[in-house]
This record gives C-alpha cells, sequence and structure tokens, in this order.
C-alpha cells in the first residue's frame, strides 16, 4: 500500500474514532423536549471531549500510523487539533449560558453540584494544558517538569469531564450507550498504560551499551552504542530516536536525536549531540559499559522514502546529524547519484564532521558548499545565510529533480524553504526536519 493511502486510511481511522461515539450516543433513544441549541452544545461537548480522549492516541508514537506522515506533523496535528477541541469545549457552556443566563451559577464550585463543578474543573484543567503549552518557554517552564504536569493535566480533565458527562445522565441512560460510555475511557486508559508500562518494557528487554564517546568540532559528541542481546534497530537514514541514558525508561526522561550513523550498520549505532542544556551537556560524562535505551526508529524525513535522480542536502549547524546518516549510508550502498551539500556554521572550526565530509565528497559523486557566518582570513568560500542567489550559484540545470532535505535552526530552514520555492523547487521536493517540534 502507498504511502498517501495508507495515511487516508489512518486519517479515516481517526475521524471515525473521533466521531463515532458522538453519533452512537446521539442514536435513539435521546431525551426528548430539548432544542436544537441545547442538542449542538451537549453534540460539541462530546465531539471535543473524544478529541481529547484521542489525543492520548496521537502521542503513543504508533510507528504505522505515524510512518506516512512523519512524527513531527502528528504532534504537529496534536497541538493544532486540541486549540479545535477546546473550542468546541469552550462553545458547550457559552451556549448554555446564553440559553439561560442562570446556567452562569454553575461556575461558581462552592455551590454547584458534582455535575457542573467537575465539568469546570476539567475546563480548568484544560485551559491550564493549553496556556503552558502554547507559552511553555516564555513561562520558563522546565521541558521535564511540562511533560509530566502536562500528562497529569490531560488525565484529569479528561477523567473529570467523563465523570460530568457521567452524572449528567443524558444520552448514556441505555446499557449499550453505558458499554460504549466505559469502553472509551477505557481505551484511553489502555493507551496511558501502552505509553508508561509496555512501552518502557520493551526498551528494557534490548538495552544499548555505550561503547565510546568522541568530542566532535562545534561543541558536539558521538555517542556510539551497540546492541546488548538483540540485533539493534533497523532505521532508514535520517530517522531518530528517543534516548533514555540517565534513568531506567519508566522515567520517560527521554530525549530525541536523530542517527548519525549509516542505517547500514544496525549493530553499530551513533548519535551525535550538541551540548546545548541540561541533558546534551551530561553526554561527555557518559563511560563505556553504561547502559541506554532507545525508542524509535521515528521520522520521515529519508532518501528512503523519496527516490530521485539526485539529492540536495541543506544543513545548519547540528542539523548535519540526519544527513550524515545519509551521506554514510549511500557511500557504504556505493551511491552514485549526484549530491549536493549546503553546510551553514559558524566559523570554520566548527563544523562538525569537517574532514569526515571531505573524504565523503571523494568517496561519493558529492560536492559541498560550506557557508560561514566568520569566515577565517583568505576565506573565498560562500559567507552568512543559504539564500536563493546561493543556491542558484551551485544548483544544476536539472534542479528540479532533486530533492530537498533541510535540517538546522529554524531561522536558517524558514529562510532556506523560501528560497527553495522562490527558485521553483516543487514543495513536495522539499523535506524538513525541525528539532523544535516538540
Ligand atoms: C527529531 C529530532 C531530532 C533531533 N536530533 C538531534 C541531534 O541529532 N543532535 C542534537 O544535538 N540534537 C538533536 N535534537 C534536539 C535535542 O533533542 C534537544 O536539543 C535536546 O532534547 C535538548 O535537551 P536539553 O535538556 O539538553 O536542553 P534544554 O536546554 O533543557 O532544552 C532546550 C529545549 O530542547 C527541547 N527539549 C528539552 N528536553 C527535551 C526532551 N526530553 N524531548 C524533546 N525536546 C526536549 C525543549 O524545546 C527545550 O526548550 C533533535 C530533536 C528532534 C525533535
Amino acid at each position: 500500500m502507498s504511502l498517501r493511502v495508507r495515511g487516508m486510511f489512518w486519517i479515516g481511522v481517526y475521524i471515525l474514532l473521533v466521531f463515532a461515539p458522538l453519533f452512537a450516543l446521539l442514536l435513539l433513544p435521546t431525551p426528548e423536549g430539548r432544542n436544537f441549541w441545547l442538542e449542538l452544545s451537549v453534540a460539541l461537548g462530546f465531539a471535543g471531549l473524544a478529541m481529547m480522549g484521542f489525543q492520548f492516541a496521537l502521542t503513543a508514537r504508533f510507528k504505522r500510523a505515524a510512518a506516512p506522515f512523519g512524527m513531527d506533523i502528528v504532534y504537529h496535528f496534536h497541538r493544532q487539533i486540541s486549540l479545535v477541541a477546546v473550542l468546541f469545549i469552550l462553545a458547550h457552556p457559552i451556549i448554555l449560558f446564553i440559553l439561560d443566563p442562570a446556567n452562569l451559577e454553575r461556575l461558581n464550585l462552592i455551590t454547584a453540584g458534582w455535575q457542573a463543578r467537575a465539568g469546570v474543573l476539567s475546563l480548568l484543567a484544560l485551559l491550564i494544558l493549553i496556556g503552558t503549552s502554547l507559552w511553555r518557554q516564555r513561562l520558563k517552564l522546565n521541558y521535564e517538569a511540562w511533560r509530566t504536569m502536562h500528562g497529569l493535566l490531560a488525565a484529569f480533565a479528561v477523567g473529570a469531564a467523563m465523570v460530568h458527562v457521567a452524572i449528567v445522565g443524558y444520552y448514556v441512560e441505555a446499557p449499550w450507550k453505558r458499554v460504549l460510555w466505559i469502553a472509551l475511557p477505557t481505551f484511553w486508559i489502555g493507551l496511558l498504560l501502552y505509553v508508561r508500562l509496555w512501552t518502557p518494557v520493551r526498551m528494557l528487554r534490548r538495552p544499548y551499551r555505550v561503547t565510546a564517546v568522541n568530542e566532535e568540532r562545534g561543541g558536539s559528541w558521538t555517542l556510539q552504542l551497540q546492541p546488548v542481546g538483540h540485533g539493534g534497530i533497523r532505521f532508514k537514514p535520517g530517522q531518530f530516536a528517543w534516548l533514555t541514558l540517565w534513568n531506567s525508561p519508566f522515567a520517560i526522561k527521554e530525549h530525541p536525536f536523530s542517527f548519525s550513523s549509516s542505517a547500514e550498520q544496525a549493530g553499530q549505532l551513533a548519535f551525535t549531540i550538541k551540548a546545548l542544556g541540561d541533558f546534551t551537556a551530561t553526554i561527555k560524562e557518559a563511560q563505556p559499559g553504561k547502559l541506554a535505551y532507545l525508542d524509535g526508529p521515528y521520522g520521515a524525513f529519508s532518501i528512503d522514502r523519496h527516490q530521485a535522480e539526485g539529492y540536495v542536502f541543506l544543513a545548519g549547524g547540528i542539523g548535519i546529524t540526519p544527513i550524515m546518516s545519509m551521506l554514510r549510508t549511500l557511500a557504504e550502498r556505493e551511491d552514485t547519484r549526484p549530491l549536493l551539500l549546503f553546510y551553514a556554521n559558524n566559523s570554520w572550526d566548527d563544523v562538525t564532521f569537517r574532514e569526515e565530509l571531505e573524504q565523503l565528497s571523494q568517496r561519493l559523486n558529492l560536492k559541498i558548499i560550506h557557508t560561514l557566518d566568520e569566515p577565517p582570513e583568505g576565506w573565498t568560500g560562500e559567507t552568512g545565510f543559504i539564500n536563493a542567489a546561493m543556491l542558484k550559484r551551485h544548483l544544476s540545470q536539472r534542479f528540479t529533480s532533486r530533492d530537498y532535505f533541510i535540517c538546522g535552526p529554524d531561522p536558517m530552514m524558514d529562510a532556506v524553504e523560501s528560497a527553495l520555492v522562490e527558485i521553483g523547487v516543487p514543495l513536495n521536493q522539499i523535506h524538513s526536519e525541525r528539532y523544535s517540534f516538540v
């Protein structure tokens, strides 16, 4: 089945799962004598709640379901659809307040009954969840603390909403509707258990051992891993995995990193990690022999998904890692297609993998264009951002028959994507991996 068909299939499954409970609950018998607006308000509440419940499925990292889109798109969808769900859920009480302003009294948590209390608490949790996610960086929330809070608030919001629905009782009185109403949260709890228990157990059973930690140019470290008692991971060059290093997989303290090693070496994995924050600064302290755990592979950013006459890679700083994996893989496969790499860095000394890239350009049909922000004296190469003029200077006549892979800091990626579109590269030939997607 093609990726497009598989993508359509999973979108269909999502729509069915989100809306089927709503239609089932609205089937006869429904309470009589209620006006259209009241029914609409309830329908929006149910649809919003089902969307929130299925958010657990979107972040459960089901490989098959995520494969046609890529994990970044799934997370992006998770973010956007939560805004739609919250709008639906907010519309539910707002319509009730407009229909009868006396309903406003239900906002009073002291005097209101448990039915309203559960609804209000659920909504409050949801609003805090959305606010802390949209403005996490502005609020200076530590990622790990935010992630724990995010999970707890989500479980509370959905749980309280279920209590609200159960106490209200309309639409869930018929026994088969009760069955459905029990099946749904059971499924959602199952998803939580899958993420919190089953995935860590699977990771624990397939450990990796650190075999070396090597310093690279540009403040990065390459962590080499070998599988212990299993065959390792089969991944596509350019994909990534979530790495757990200092904790047990149950702690869910994991970080995503692109494989930088060749995909032809499932038993010899490498990640190249730039020391930028709390976790990444500790990589250099990992000693050979230390156990590590991986959840992966994930991601759609790979030459193996896009067959083309040739490839153009555009990397900024540590964004070279997935591209390095693709180049190393192509070299091992003795690929002869034309390859062009634009690689933007601060200075010549910062160029991660500089020497190996030079060697790869001898083994592959690869041309490398370095561009530097702070070039050394006598530098005759490119300087500054990659832009349309720079692309035109180096791309071949057949540039529209190439596929383009971009990875780097967000501003660089935005500029390069615009420049490629500006010079006429078709959108479906431009592929990006954003390290900021979480
Ligand atoms: C698909 C993908 C592939 C990546 N590949 C590489 C790579 O090959 N090499 C590399 O050096 N970096 C890579 N990164 C970036 C790397 O994951 C972050 O730099 C790292 O997680 C930051 O952690 P920290 O605690 O050191 O930084 P902090 O300073 O604590 O965090 C900086 C920012 O990083 C993000 N972040 C922090 N913790 C996590 C976490 N547990 N999970 C996800 N994001 C987090 C948050 O947005 C946070 O605001 C990749 C990111 C993604 C999404």
